[in-house]
């Protein structure tokens, strides 16, 4: 996946008033309980980032 695109996956895939993904359901007519995993890989992935951003402030 491209850099950047866990910003619009977080953006996309919100939690509904049933606990449900609502990018999953939007994009992929797919019911997914949230966080799904694409939440969860673009969580991951941001925390990464942000380590990296950070180690990299205090060199
Ligand atoms: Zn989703």
């Amino acid at each position: 996946m491209k850099e950047g695109q866990e910003h619009a996956i977080l953006a996309a895939h919100v939690q509904t008033s049933d606990g449900m993904c609502a990018g999953c359901r939007a994009w992929w007519s797919r019911l997914a309980p949230y966080p799904c995993w694409q939440v969860e890989w673009a969580t991951s992935r941001q925390a990464r980032t942000f380590t990296a951003r950070f180690l990299g402030s205090v060199r």
